[in-house]
């Protein structure tokens, strides 16, 4: 072993100090773009002030300042940075291109939501909402936490009203009373107990007071239903269809008390 080494590393600690000094972003680095923005992680992204003061109130008011173009600390991490800096080159029409490579990602729209709103940069805003609205459809849940976080009640009756029986099925026992196994042995595509986990992953995430709300309107829902002649079967009653799920959308609001949304 090169013991010599460990000994000249130990009397030079100048490199270990280096690693803090930030890194060039490997796309956004043309050297004559006049601005540099400085991320959470410590990586330098550059760009051009007149692209920025386009697209951005808060560049725009922060470029009138006579001082001198300084790095700019920004506390985004640098691929939420890039991204939005793909969007303020890019002309409009290309915008929900690019945030839609995203759609999958519910964290990477949340932060990118958050520093386009942050930099008020209202057209991307704009943009990265719509996709968010759009993604519902396959991440009813991801918008139900975001929802949460932003108190957003009508961002959380859009995800709410795109659930169906892919994000919540009350689960058939194998014994009707109880699961006996049958589902087991007889080929069901789920045993009772992994759909049963399938059932309590919807709601696992989801803050207390959503949880307390989805399940009071789902009870009083499905009362409702059992209570009307017309719904015929049992099964039914504990089956919520599209318009059951508006039915709870338009409803859903943990801050007001159940007897004033019937
Ligand atoms: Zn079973």
């Amino acid at each position: 072993m090169p013991d010599e080494h460990i000994v000249v590393e130990d009397d030079q600690p100048r490199p270990a100090a280096q690693a803090v000094e930030p890194t060039p972003d490997e796309r956004h680095c043309d050297p004559n773009a006049d601005v540099v923005l400085v991320s959470k992680d410590q990586v330098h992204l550059r760009a051009y002030s007149h692209h920025l003061k386009q697209v951005s109130k808060f560049f725009a008011d922060l470029f009138t300042l006579p001082s001198k173009l300084e790095p700019i600390n920004l506390d985004f991490d640098s691929f939420v940075i890039s991204i939005y800096l793909d969007l303020v080159i890019a002309p409009t029409y290309c915008y929900s291109v690019i945030i839609d490579q995203h759609n999958h990602d519910s964290e990477t729209l949340k932060q990118l939501l958050q520093i386009s709103e942050y930099t008020m940069s209202e057209e991307i805003t704009k943009n990265v909402w719509q996709v968010i609205r759009e993604m519902a459809i396959a991440y009813p849940q991801a918008l139900l936490n975001l929802a949460h976080e932003r108190q957003d009640l009508d961002l959380a009756r859009v995800a709410i009203k795109c659930i169906n029986s892919d994000s919540i099925d009350l689960p058939h026992l194998c014994g009707g009373n109880e699961c006996e196994g049958r589902c087991a042995s007889y080929e069901w595509a789920e045993t009772c107990s992994e759909r049963i986990n399938d059932f309590q992953r919807f709601f696992r995430p989801l803050d207390p007071a959503y949880q307390e709300e989805f399940l009071q309107l789902m009870l009083l829902r499905s009362k409702i239903k059992a209570d009307n002649p017309n719904v015929e079967g049992k099964k039914e009653v504990m089956e919520w269809n599209e318009e059951d799920w508006t039915w709870i959308a338009e409803r859903f609001d943990p801050d007001r008390s159940l007897d004033e949304k019937i």
